[in-house]
């Protein structure tokens, strides 16, 4: 089905985006496969490419670009390559630079968005904590005020580029007395003193991503790295969600039409039974399924994209976006491994990879159990 949303500027975008990943990614991927991260290098040559600071000010060496389609265009170029690092770059550029653009003093601006634009300064956010992701409002990493410095103690998990990032969002409880209203944001840097990383998370899929844990030991935060009002943590990570969960939507939908046209190719080759397997009906007919759900998923993405573009996009719709997306694509990934056969299930096969990378989806950015809950709410109930 033809999408109506892009114009040929976002195409533009795209392009370099395509031609970005063709030649620094997809020839390194058993590297960062082996590595479970993305080289310093991958990020530096993304900056060039203008590809990190798509919405950051010019003045502060972004592209000053305020149209959110220029943000997903480039997600959905990621997101065929590659699920995990699509999350990577996802982090960086989709989800932590509004925290740093919109929340931040004159001064952070400088310090940090020039470096971040360029690649040189890598970000990651931390929520999760091993005692529970879920109820974000019971948070346990502590940060008490002394003099014009906090002393953060506590710890987070599973923090997407945990490992490799410079600079980390971390949310910290302030006030003791109150649960969502007690949240602070802060900016922690690589070379805190305190500040520690555990090893790279062993994880079922995403394997190119860096996956960690993070430990403060009385880590002296200078109040200059508070990132927003105190006491207002949780209601900036609420604002932003929304984005993070779109953001997740159009990612979830390409990756799995990106494997599912994939699978078309394949299943008109392989041949059993003196035809191709695509020609039995049964495999027909559920590919025939497959491409309806992923049509009618991305429409439904897209009127969100667009939605959000124009600052309307409600946090239920977007709740529905990122479970239904995230379901489809496990359940489309699901099937494209049975049409391999016994290559779905070879790691050396794009569809096995995806398929094990499509699983944490359900899970992440608020689990798909916590999306229902929210549209659950949304209807008063
Ligand atoms: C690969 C990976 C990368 C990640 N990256 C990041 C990151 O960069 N930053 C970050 O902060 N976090 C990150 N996360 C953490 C992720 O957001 C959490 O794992 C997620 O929010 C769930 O939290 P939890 O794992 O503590 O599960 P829990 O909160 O313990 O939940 C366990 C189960 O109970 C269900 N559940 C919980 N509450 C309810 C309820 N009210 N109703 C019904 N069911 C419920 C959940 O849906 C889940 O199925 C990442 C996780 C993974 C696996």
């Amino acid at each position: 089905m033809r999408r109506t949303l892009y114009g040929p500027e976002h195409e533009e975008l795209r392009a370099t985006a395509r031609e970005f990943l063709q030649r620094t990614v997809v020839p390194r991927m058993d590297e960062f496969i082996a590595d479970r991260a993305l080289p310093r290098d991958f990020w530096l040559e993304a900056g060039k490419q203008g590809l990190l600071g798509l919405h950051v000010p010019d003045e502060w060496g972004g592209g000053g670009s305020d149209d959110y389609l220029f943000g997903t265009v480039v997600g959905e170029e990621f997101a065929k390559v590659s699920a995990s690092i699509s999350s990577c770059y996802g982090i960086h550029a989709g989800v932590v630079a509004p925290y740093l653009v919109e929340l931040t003093t004159d001064e952070q601006k400088a310090r940090w968005l020039p470096r971040f634009c360029t690649g040189e300064l890598v970000t990651a956010i931390a929520m999760t904590e091993p005692s529970g992701g879920s109820d974000l409002a019971a948070l346990k990493t502590t940060a008490v005020r002394d003099g014009d410095d906090w002393i953060l103690n506590g710890s987070k998990t599973f923090i997407t580029n945990g490992y490799g990032a410079d600079l980390v969002v971390v949310a910290a409880r302030t006030d003791p007395g109150k649960r969502a209203k007690g949240i602070t944001l802060f900016a922690v840097e690589t070379g805190m003193e305190g500040f520690t990383r555990g090893r790279k998370l062993d994880k079922v899929g995403q394997t190119e991503s860096d996956t960690a844990e993070l430990f403060f030991s009385d880590v002296r935060v200078p109040d200059a790295n508070r990132i927003g009002d105190e006491g207002m943590g949780f209601i900036h990570m609420m604002e932003r969600l929304v984005q993070e969960r779109v953001g997740a939507a159009v990612s979830n939908t390409m990756h799995a039409r990106q494997i599912l046209d994939e699978t078309i190719e394949y299943v008109k080759e392989r041949k059993a039974f003196g035809q191709s397997v695509g020609s039995f009906q049964h495999n027909k007919f559920k590919v025939a399924e497959l491409v309806t759900k992923m049509d009618v998923t991305q429409a439904f993405v897209d009127q969100c994209i667009l939605a959000h573009a124009a600052g309307e996009l409600s946090t239920a719709d977007s709740a529905k976006a990122k479970w239904w997306s995230a379901q489809v694509q496990n359940d489309v990934l699901d099937e494209c491994v049975q049409l391999y056969g016994g290559y779905g299930y070879m790691n050396e096969y794009r569809v096995a990879r995806a398929w094990r990378d499509a699983r944490v989806t359900k899970i992440w950015a608020g689990s798909n159990e916590i999306m229902k809950e929210l549209i659950g709410r949304d209807l008063g109930l």
